[in-house]
């Protein structure tokens, strides 16, 4: 299991990119939603998806999820 943030930036393409706890990119607190946590990144992209339609796995920490 792993904590999950999505950020409530968006980057270059409108994605808000969903990390995991320990990752170097995770964003600051105050730019960052908690998720939750789980098991993958694929759930928690899905909850991400509630706060942000264009939420996308970080290419970083969550590669498997990442799109684009
Ligand atoms: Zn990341």
């Amino acid at each position: 299991m792993a904590l999950y943030y999505v950020n409530k930036n968006e980057q270059d393409h409108g994605d808000h990119e969903v990390h995991e706890w320990r990752c170097e990119w995770l964003p600051l607190e105050e730019n960052r939603i908690y998720l939750g946590q789980f098991d993958s990144c694929g759930p928690a992209v899905s909850k991400a998806k509630e706060y942000y339609e264009q939420s996308n796995g970080c290419a970083h920490c969550s590669s498997a999820c990442h799109t684009g």
